[in-house]
């Protein structure tokens, strides 16, 4: 039997048959094409990133995400909330959380983490330093980690940042109260 010809995927850089490569045309010009896995999920996060600008532009907020940013995030392997891994019964699966809240921030790298869906539910729609007041889980040394990473992601330090969140959570329970009388 002759031995079936593989095509490098300039993604993966891996060696697959025709078979399981996209395009065709280019590699008809010999220059290398994308495996179809490789394809997948690069589809799959290019629709979590429009699902997300399509949710920031219905709450009328703006959105400053690449997909290199999300798919940093999507690769995290413990909740930035409680700190337990993803997928357990406990902790459920992972989601993208805005740590303050959408209507109130914005889509951006800086104002995004991990969390699991347990700690997403039961944070919902507060402020991240509401949440930390009632959870158990949200420790000392979680709320210090995850200002550490917003920090650096919007390069101030941790301590400009915790003055942004906690102002903003002054601002935010204001409008909250102002919306209720
Ligand atoms: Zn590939
Ligand atoms: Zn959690």
């Amino acid at each position: 039997m002759a031995k079936r010809k593989l095509y490098e995927c300039y993604s993966c850089g891996e060696r697959k048959p025709y078979q399981q490569m996209t395009g065709k045309k280019r590699i008809r010009r010999r220059t290398r094409g994308e495996c179809l896995e490789c394809r997948r999920k690069r589809d799959a996060s290019n629709r979590r990133l429009w699902d997300m600008r399509f949710r920031t532009k219905q709450a009328g907020a703006f959105m400053f995400l690449t997909r290199e940013q999300l798919t940093e995030l999507e690769a995290r392997t413990n909740c930035a909330y409680c700190g337990e891994e993803f997928n357990t019964t406990i902790t459920g699966h992972k989601q993208i959380d805005h740590v303050m809240p959408l209507g109130e921030g914005i889509t951006a790298r800086g104002n995004l983490t991990a969390a699991c869906s347990s700690c997403n539910a039961g944070k919902h729609n507060r402020h991240v330093l509401d949440y930390y007041a009632r959870s158990d889980k949200f420790t000392d040394e979680l709320l210090d980690a995850l200002i550490a990473d917003l920090a650096a992601q919007n390069q101030c330090t941790p301590k400009s940042m915790r003055g942004l969140l906690e102002s903003s959570r002054e601002l935010m329970s204001e409008r909250r109260a102002a919306e209720c009388t």
